[in-house]
């Protein structure tokens, strides 16, 4: 897709060049999520189609598993083992030498809405959102066990669960800055906006409106290596800098509902958006992953 790069600031082409071209990779697909890059290979989920999927600049895409618990975001732990939140099943998994555990499935003995996004600090916590979306619409009152649609933060180190964030409508994608001294959380319900939090430990402070997202809202999102936030929107990835201007856009043929850095240099932006998953090749790496 050509002319899909648009600058709202002339340094914007630091980080993407004005021609750069969004590339579809594979289309046919029902509704695409969580995308991240694993030991050369991107890995993502179909949701409705309760699989996930591997694409490789080598194979292309191969099966990866199937049923997938309709696994929506993905993240790796400090190991680099595939972490999940899985929508069927409710919980959040584990996959170890190709077995899946289930590392997380209640608050407080309920059962969770279901798992939407998650991210892993330098510390080994995992921290994810808890909308209903993969309730049924007409159900959801009667399903939802938890009181709310909370964020959580487990720590593997005591085993705690804990609630850090409770004020959102719908949380959904969420990106730590590269320092991880802040935490971005999207709110893909009415308000349409990234809220951004300062992280103590296991908890959080402020939550400001960082970004307020048109059209459409914001779902998944990264950061680069230099702390500029992309974030999914209704016309593709809007890139925002640590101070919250909007530097530029990514336009993609079909919505994005999340997005990774990957690929051989690290610097390629892949975008799952609905039936189809696209890339675009960048000037920047994503934030670098915390390994143990
Ligand atoms: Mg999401």
């Amino acid at each position: 897709m050509p002319n899909a790069i648009v600058a709202e600031n002339p340094s914007f082409n630091d980080l993407i060049a004005a021609d750069a071209d969004v590339t579809l990779l594979q289309g046919g697909f029902k509704f695409l999520e969580g995308p991240v890059w694993q030991d050369g290979r991107l890995i993502f989920s179909d949701i409705p189609a309760d699989a996930m999927y591997a694409w490789s600049p080598e194979a292309g895409v191969k099966a990866y598993r199937s049923p997938s618990f309709r696994s929506n975001g993905n993240t790796l732990d400090l190991q680099g083992n595939l972490v999940s939140c899985e929508h069927g099943s409710r919980v959040v998994s584990v996959t170890v030498d190709d077995e899946r555990k289930v590392l997380l499935d209640r608050f407080n003995g309920k059962l969770f809405n279901s798992p939407n996004d998650v991210v892993v600090r330098n510390d080994g916590s995992v921290w994810f959102t808890d909308p209903p979306y993969g309730l049924p619409a007409d159900k959801r009152a009667e399903l939802m066990e938890q009181e709310g649609k909370y964020v959580f933060c487990f720590d593997p180190n005591d085993g705690s669960l804990s609630k850090v964030a409770s004020d959102f409508d719908m949380p959904n994608g969420l990106c730590f800055s590269p320092d991880e001294k802040r935490l971005y959380i999207a709110d893909s319900g009415k308000p349409k906006h990234v809220r951004v939090f300062n992280v103590h430990g296991k908890t959080l402070e402020g939550g400001e409106v960082f970004a307020r997202i048109e059209p459409g809202v914001p779902d998944g999102m990264r950061c680069d290596e230099h702390g500029n936030l992309w974030t999914t929107a209704g016309d593709g990835i809007h890139v925002y800098s640590p101070d919250g201007e909007l530097l530029g856009k990514v336009l993609c043929p079909e919505t994005p509902a999340n997005t990774c850095f990957g690929g051989p240099n690290g610097t390629t932006l892949f975008m799952t958006a609905k039936t189809s998953l696209y890339a675009v090749e960048t000037k920047v790496k994503g934030a670098p992953r915390p390994v143990k």
